[in-house]
């Protein structure tokens, strides 16, 4: 099946005893045990089968099944956040005394996370610019267990050549984990350019309409966890608190995503309510549909915010005069999503005043709603960072960020029209 068949179709037929079309939410803590055997084998990991939702639940599964699907991976975890997606694709592999290599143009919520809390835990954070490759290449040591990027970042709106890193990676023998969530799968998939972990917000576009927060870790199975056993011996050696399993033998290719839901979910327990997998899956039901509009909005946007005589400059990775467009055409099929920043004349005051005249664009801090919104990172999500952390994340004090949703692009332009009029 194609991507937009997958996401209404993979991983569920009518269930056999109530024929229900739509996807059941399995409302349910525990599942019961056939007889004492069966439990043992659920827990030796040697049949399959639910055993506590913390752990996995069959409303989770098809959200799983189809993420994987639409990534083209062999399995996926779903959780209660994409924050908690990031964290755990990273413990699953890397403890104290280790560290990992990322760009540092990244969403607030993971910069704070790599910049501050994964250090205090031990694991140290290299963060480098997108397109310092030979800076990536010098950094990695025998400690080295990831590189973590994101395919198109937020706020930054630039385009990672994943193709290049995921270079890097591959011949250093380490995975790259992109963070998938601006794109998504309908404008990159990261494994086709060579990435081997994607994580994912489906807070964003794929649950589409800001009503429940999620996360996803997606595995591609192509990452050789046993041939570079010596790096990565979570993986490869027996693991006491999982009475000895090594998951390498127990699990083959899906070794890692196998890890990240029996170490990390079951003994953290970032769980994704069923409820919530739910709502999820009937968002990305039109996932496709969206992000055509929400890519020809943003676009019409940008153009007419380039020729605004109150704007100053534009930065969307579609526009012929981005620096980004050469990646967004090759990964992205020259679709930027619907997020684009500019800067009006009059600096943050200015920026600060648009934001205050918006009538329809919501005023608040998320992306990839259905609704257009509108924010300021300085003053928000990217409020902790100092200047020369903002620098580094590619945010200046005057950027104001739209999240172009997908109402009639005459409504949007007026709104914007009218603001920059007042501001
Ligand atoms: C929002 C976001 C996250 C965090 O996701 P939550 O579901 O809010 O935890 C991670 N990465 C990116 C790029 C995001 O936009």
């Amino acid at each position: 099946m194609k991507l937009e068949s997958i996401a209404l179709h993979q991983g569920y037929q009518s269930e056999a005893t109530t024929k229900a079309a739509a996807v059941p939410i399995y409302q349910t803590t525990s599942f019961t045990f056939d007889d004492t055997q069966h439990g043992a084998d659920l827990f030796d990991l040697k049949v399959q089968g639910n055993i506590y939702s913390r752990i996995m639940n069959p409303t989770n599964d098809v959200l799983e099944q189809r993420l994987a699907a639409m990534e083209g991976g062999i399995g996926a975890l779903a959780l209660a956040s994409g924050m908690a997606a990031i964290t755990y694709a990273i413990q699953c592999i890397a403890k104290v005394g280790d560290n990992i290599l990322s760009t540092s143009q990244l969403y607030g919520g993971t910069y704070n996370l790599f910049a501050h809390t994964f250090p205090n835990q031990g694991i140290e954070v290299r963060m480098l610019n997108h397109d310092d490759f030979t800076g990536f290449e010098r950094s990695i040591d025998a400690k080295t267990k990831a590189i973590f990027c994101e395919s198109i970042g937020n706020p930054a709106g630039n385009v990672v050549a994943l193709d290049r890193l995921a270079e890097i990676a591959e011949r250093h023998g380490i995975p790259l984990i992109v963070d998938n969530t601006v794109a998504t799968p309908y404008l990159c998939r990261p494994f086709e350019h060579g990435a081997h972990i994607v994580v994912q917000s489906l807070t964003k576009y794929i649950g589409g309409h800001g009503i429940a927060i999620g996360g996803a870790i997606i595995d591609s199975g192509k990452f050789d966890w046993q041939k570079h056993a010596e790096r990565f011996p979570m993986l490869n050696q027996p693991d006491p608190s999982y009475h000895g399993v090594v998951y390498t033998q127990a699990l083959g290719a899906a070794a890692y995503i196998g890890r990240c839901r029996v170490v990390p979910l079951r003994n953290t327990g970032a769980a994704l309510s069923p409820q919530n997998a739910f709502y999820i899956l009937q968002g990305l039901e039109t996932l496709g549909l969206r992000m055509e509009r929400h890519c020809s909005n943003a676009l019409a946007v940008a153009n007419f915010l380039r020729q605004h005589p109150k704007v100053d400059w534009v930065n969307y990775a579609a526009l012929d005069d981005s620096p980004y467009l050469d990646n967004c055409q090759r990964l992205c099929g020259g679709q930027a999503s619907g997020i684009l920043s500019f800067g009006i004349q009059g600096g943050l005051a200015a920026g600060t005043r648009f934001i205050d005249a918006l009538q329809m664009i919501l005023r608040l801090v998320n992306i990839g709603d259905a609704k257009s919104l509108a924010c300021h990172p300085a003053s928000t999500t990217h409020r902790q960072l100092n200047d020369e952390e903002l620098a580094r994340a590619g945010v200046s004090r005057d950027l104001v960020r739209l999240s172009v949703g997908i109402e009639h692009i005459d409504d949007i332009l007026a709104d914007i029209s009218q603001a920059l009029d007042k501001a």
